[in-house]
């Protein structure tokens, strides 16, 4: 078996280890004579694998009591729908930070809904930075706050986490989730789509303050049953059957993560990965990246070369020495390198290896 490296930014790279316990266990898990994906939702060998990955998940990011986990369909994209029918509870407003093409998409779908405040925009820099916390216009009446703490396509990160008072603060955290340490019970609810940081796509974990579940009553007019955060934590997120496969293979990769120490000792390796990858860019005057130094992101490093009339040469060369999925998002162009957690060090070694020598050839 070769593995090459794979930088993709999502469907991204999964452990070596997690996909080779998931081939072993494949067709006869744990001695059952089926596979996981065969077995009842319901039956108490996957409730308990279900119950086991949601309990690593509140270990590895130290979830309080008072937050309920869910494990929800329809990716990230879907919460930019139920966000507004679940929150808003009668209220007619929401603001929105806006720092790129995630947070953009979130407020197209949150106007259908109710009126949107953008309390903060990076649009004139380009989307290279976010807004400080005094940059940011928060109306008193918003049923909450949204923001995309990671920028998946503009490599942007917040460098702190928004005070919004009482205003419940809502994230959308699929691309930096457990990629660092951070404070749950600051957030009203954390949402994520798995296949980033936690496993294949599809599923999306939503983390969320239980006095925010709302009733049928409070939920917006007309709101598909299927959407109600409220549903699905009264079932175990089972009303209907769950992604059971998505589920087990996320819990892999918890496990996983919980043996190499967690989410403090994943953090050290994540953002060495970055202070190397971002230290050779700017060190070259080949490569750059546009993003204010304190608002890099450390799970995605966009980069453009010098002249663009060699990005195909690059893609080209980088694949064939096993340097996969390298190129930028459609909407910006450039390359774009994602290093989550499952991206291995000598992977970013690797490509750090093979920029150089890129340059050195073609300067
Ligand atoms: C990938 C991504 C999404 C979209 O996820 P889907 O599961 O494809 O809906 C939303 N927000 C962010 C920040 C992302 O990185």
């Amino acid at each position: 078996m070769t593995r090459a490296f794979n930088f993709c930014a999502g469907p991204a790279a999964l452990p070596t280890a997690v996909l080779e316990r998931a081939q072993q266990e494949m067709a006869d898990w744990q001695g059952k004579g089926l596979s996981i994906m065969e077995m009842s939702h319901r039956s108490k060998e996957f409730v308990s694998v279900a119950e086991k990955a949601e309990q690593d998940l509140r270990d590895l990011m130290q979830i309080p009591d008072n937050y309920k986990v869910l494990f929800m369909q329809g990716g990230a994209s879907s919460q930019f729908s139920m966000i507004p029918m679940n929150l808003l509870r009668g209220k007619g407003k929401a603001d929105y930070i806006c720092t790129g093409q995630w947070s953009k998409k979130a407020i197209a779908e949150a106007k259908r809904y109710c009126d949107v405040n953008i309390a903060a925009t990076t649009e004139a820099n380009n989307f290279t930075s976010a807004p400080s916390q005094d940059e940011l216009t928060l109306s008193a009446d918003a049923a909450y706050v949204h923001y995309c703490p990671n920028e998946t396509i503009g490599g942007v990160k917040f460098d702190y986490i928004p005070d919004t008072g009482d205003v419940p603060l809502v994230a959308d955290y699929s691309s930096a989730i457990l990629s660092e340490d951070i404070d749950v019970s600051r957030f009203g609810m954390i949402y994520a789509g798995a296949q980033k940081n936690i496993g294949p796509a599809g599923l999306c974990v939503v983390i969320i303050r239980e006095d925010l579940l709302a009733d049928a009553d409070a939920m917006l007019a007309g709101t598909p049953t299927m959407f109600s955060y409220k549903v699905a934590a009264d079932n175990g997120s089972m009303y209907n059957t769950p992604p059971t496969y998505s589920w087990y293979l996320s819990g892999l990769v918890f496990e996983w993560l919980k043996q190499q120490g967690g989410v403090a000792a994943i953090a050290d390796i994540n953002r060495r990965k970055a202070q190397k990858l971002y230290d050779f860019i700017d060190g070259s005057d080949f490569y750059a990246n546009p993003v204010a130094k304190h608002n890099r992101s450390i799970m995605n490093v966009p980069f453009t070369l010098k002249d663009a009339a060699l990005d195909k040469t690059f893609l080209a060369e980088s694949e064939a020495a096993g340097l996969l999925n390298l190129a930028g998002h459609r909407s910006v162009g450039g390359m774009r390198a994602s290093i989550y957690n499952a991206v291995p060090e000598a992977g970013v070694d690797a490509l750090i290896q093979f920029m150089a020598e890129f340059a050195a050839k073609s300067s």
